[in-house]
């Protein structure tokens, strides 16, 4: 079988009948999976992991079998090609890597619990029950699931139960779908039902761990959601109900499961009463993208994994697509540009960075394509300037006809771009191609040469980058009519750039709105023209300036310092995405002081100095009635105010957690961790520590919970700091999905940094043994790498990292994150003295 590496090539199937019997007392799991089928040739191969196989019969007769663990595979031997149907028997542990079949841990009134529930995306089905374990293989599914049953315990799957016959229930028959989306679960559940317009039940399911009002935001969300989608699509929901599910262990954000959407708990739950604006939109959109997804992804496949983007770019665009039309008082569209536009730039800057479409095999480096950066943020950010082109009414033509034609099967990215061009009557896939098989993105350079207004477009690095003359599509969106709609040359010449400039009567500008993936460096006359009418531009054109100053700058291609005397230019602003572009390049500076030197007590005084006004304004107490933009910048000037050592700002904050002590929950979620944080760092003590942690491992409020985190991560305190440490490894405390932002958190303390550093190197076996199977495990090298910024550290990364090199799916993260760190460590020995000097000039 040379040369075969999907088993679908070999045995194709149309139908399972799975049976699972589950044992959470002894940890097991048998069973037997039907499958009819038609096989392609004689030896053909399905998928398993971790099994152990008892029997494999084909139209009722034994045959030859063999498992390659290796190629999680079972090889087998069959009479006869064509229609055939296979019976395989078989054990498995239930193990807690959640991934597969696994068990979620929690507590209630100091009762341990569990519930088990699934995932399968990408290549975990084959742990649960053999299959042809790929997403083109799509089938009609019979499940039937027993397990150790208590009273009162409730089941949930893909489709409705249909019976239940001694202590098996069986659910309907599925339609046409991948293995990835198969999912059930079980326990002590509570649930909020309701109906659609067009009668699709929508549900919200948690522990009883939540109070019941903990579910309503997400139910409302959901039913509007799936109403919203079946307008825009004009294709029905294609299935009886649509169920959400939060689970307290989990390792991803969420997971589209057709019907039966998992959640990790902070993603699902939130007290309606006190949580934060940005947390409510932050959840729904994660709602609406799992959403999306039961058309997008569910109902229609990518054929194979290379094609991973098709389903998560296009969620990631949908999920703001609709929170906008079912909330349009949240601008949510900000949200994408103080979140994605800024992590697809800065990952897509360094060179060895993954283009949006990768070709892939092999089941680790699956995995690791689930790059947010790139196939999330770089992939929706594609998308948003495709929509933009094309138009609302063609996209949706596009879509319908792109359902029509693909439901129940797979797709390959140029047929959407088929579809949608075909509605829009333009070469979209000629466009696009040049954004999804390439990586990084362009600069373009807007520059006056000899009176000309010309624009040249280059590859745009963060740190060495070869150049290999690539070139893009660009779609402008310039504000000057003279500029065409789509740059595809190196450089273009637009005219005489004095009469341009007179009958324009405005700044020239390219790239308005933001929603093309591109930054654009001005020559100082044009940039200047920009600056001195800043006022008279849009909050997000005002955010665009500063975040592609800022990626200019860390490019090397215009020096750091130039941009410290801008920032007091914006600091008055009232937009919230203004001041998350502001206070991004502001936090930034603090890489270039050394803690607690001269230059830092500087820069605190520019953090204060940039907040005061804003704080004054705003102060601590959230006003009822109060604008989204007020709401939501008050978090960045406050933390500004706490870095800068404001003692007013310290003294309002000690204030509000003494008269809150008491009911610490209570705290108003906008400012809850500020208060929290400033409490633990200036009157910190082992016995508040102590009440801080104790109410972490009580509260099932995630939003709570991850304030507590934020704050006791930030204690000064050595001994604390061990103390803390030494509870990364108990699951009780802290569960292994949040875990990274506590190694995070007490990495980016100064006075933590060495500790937590010293336990990933120690432990790293540890790690590897409980988060390694977990498609996110390569991110606690990112997130360390963003924390690191001198030699010595970047000596030691190195030192650790680089003999992992050929581990399977961490090559490509070891590489860029070297990289990155070595890039941030030159810029601020290059850029240090400068920009010290600059920051010393604004606060003199
Ligand atoms: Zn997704």
């Amino acid at each position: 079988m040379t040369g075969i590496t999907h088993a679908y090539d070999t045995f194709q199937p149309t139908h399972y009948d799975i049976f699972i019997d589950i044992d959470r007392g002894t940890k097991q799991i048998s069973g037997k999976s039907v499958i009819d089928g038609d096989a392609q040739q004689k030896d053909i191969f399905i998928q398993q992991k971790n099994m152990e196989i008892s029997s494999v019969q084909a139209d009722g007769k034994d045959v030859p079998f063999e498992v390659d663990n290796k190629k999680e595979a079972i090889n087998i031997t069959l009479p006869k090609t064509g229609t055939t149907t296979l019976a395989v028997t078989y054990k498995a542990p239930l193990t807690d890597s959640m991934m597969g079949i696994y068990p979620s841990y929690y507590e209630v009134d100091g009762v341990k619990k569990e519930i088990i529930g699934t995932q399968f995306e990408t290549t975990f089905a084959r742990q649960a029950f053999p299959s042809v374990d790929e997403p083109e293989a799509k089938a009609k599914f019979d499940l039937a699931i027993k397990f150790d049953e208590k009273p009162g315990e409730t089941i949930l799957a893909n489709m409705p139960e249909v019976k239940n016959e001694n202590g098996v229930h069986y659910f309907d028959t599925t339609v046409r779908m991948s293995t990835y989306l198969i999912a059930f679960a079980f326990g002590d559940l509570q649930s909020k039902i309701t109906t659609t317009k067009s009668g699709v039940k929508v549900g919200v399911f948690a522990t009883k761990a939540h109070k019941a009002n903990e579910l309503d935001f997400a139910l409302d969300i959901a039913k509007r959601a799936i109403e919203f989608y079946e307008d825009f699509y004009q294709t029905p929901y294609p299935l009886p109900h649509s169920w959400q599910l939060a689970l307290p262990d989990f390792s991803a954000g969420a997971m589209e499961n057709w019907g039966l959407v998992t959640y990790r708990e902070a993603y699902l739950t939130l007290d309606p009463d006190n949580t934060s604006l940005d947390t409510k939109q932050l959840v729904a959109t994660v709602i609406t993208h799992e959403l999306a997804h039961q058309w997008f992804g569910d109902l229609v496949t990518m054929k194979w994994w290379d094609d991973l983007w098709l389903n998560e770019s296009f969620a990631n665009m949908m999920e703001y697509v609709s929170v906008d039309a079912i909330e349009p008082d949240w601008h949510v569209w900000e949200m994408f540009q103080t979140s994605d536009v800024p992590a697809a730039l800065q990952r897509d800057a360094t060179d060895g960075v993954q283009s949006v479409h990768v070709d892939v095999e092999d089941p680790a480096e699956i995995d690791a394509l689930f790059d947010s950066a790139i196939v999330y943020a770089k992939g929706a950010r594609m998308l948003v300037m495709m929509r933009a082109l094309v138009g609302d009414d063609a996209l949706r033509k596009g879509l319908k006809n792109y359902f029509a034609a693909h439901q129940y099967h797979n797709a390959q990215g140029n047929d959407l771009w088929s579809a949608v061009g075909e509605a829009a009557g333009m070469d979209i896939g000629g466009i696009m191609n040049t954004w999804l098989q390439q990586p990084g993105y362009p600069v373009v350079s807007a520059s006056v040469v000899d009176g000309k207004l010309t624009l040249s477009q280059q590859q745009f690095f963060i740190g060495d980058g070869v150049d290999k003359g690539r070139q893009w599509k660009i779609p402008l969106n310039s504000n000057y009519e003279v500029a065409p709609t789509i740059m595809s040359d190196k450089t273009i010449e637009l005219g005489d750039y004095a009469k341009l400039r007179e009958e324009a009567g405005k700044p020239f500008r390219i790239n308005v709105g933001n929603n093309s993936h591109f930054i654009v460096k001005y020559d100082d006359e044009l940039l200047k023209d920009i600056l001195d009418h800043h006022d008279e531009l849009d909050a997000i054109s005002q955010l665009q300036i500063l975040q592609d100053l800022r990626l200019l700058a860390e490019g090397k291609q215009i020096s750091y310092a130039s941009i410290v005397p801008l920032l007091p230019k914006f600091a008055d602003s009232h937009s919230n995405v203004v001041n998350a572009a502001l206070y991004r390049v502001a936090n930034d500076l603090k890489k270039f002081v050394t803690p607690d030197s001269d230059e830092e007590k500087q820069l605190q005084v520019l953090f204060d100095k940039l907040s005061a006004k804003e704080v004054a304004r705003l102060g601590w107490a959230p006003k009822n009635g109060e604008s989204n933009d007020d709401q939501l910048t008050r978090p960045y000037v406050l933390n500004a105010a706490l870095y800068a050592k404001n003692t007013d700002a310290i003294a309002s904050a000690h204030k509000l957690f003494e008269e809150n002590s008491s009911n610490l929950a209570a705290l108003s979620a906008d400012i809850r961790p500020y208060v929290l944080r400033n409490e633990v760092k200036n009157f910190g003590s082992e016995e508040l520590f102590d009440n801080l942690l104790s109410e972490y491992r009580k509260s099932s409020d995630a939003s709570y919970k991850q304030d507590l985190n934020i704050a006791l991560t930030a204690t000064p305190d050595a001994k604390l700091i061990s103390k803390l440490i030494g509870k990364f490894e108990d699951a009780e405390t802290i569960k292994p999905q949040d875990l990274r932002s506590w190694y995070r958190g007490v990495l980016a303390n100064d006075a933590g940094q060495q500790a937590a550093w010293d336990w990933i190197r120690n432990d790293w076996q540890w790690l590897d043994d409980t988060v390694g199977g977990d498609m996110e495990f390569t991110t606690y090298i990112t997130v360390t790498a963003m924390v690191f910024h001198t030699p010595a550290r970047l000596a030691e990364f190195k030192a650790f990292f680089e003999p992992k090199l050929n581990t399977p799916g961490m090559t490509r993260e070891i590489q860029m994150d070297i990289k990155v760190v070595e890039t941030r460590v030159k810029l601020i020995e290059a850029e240090k003295d400068a920009v010290n000097a600059a920051v010393a000039e604004i606060v003199k």
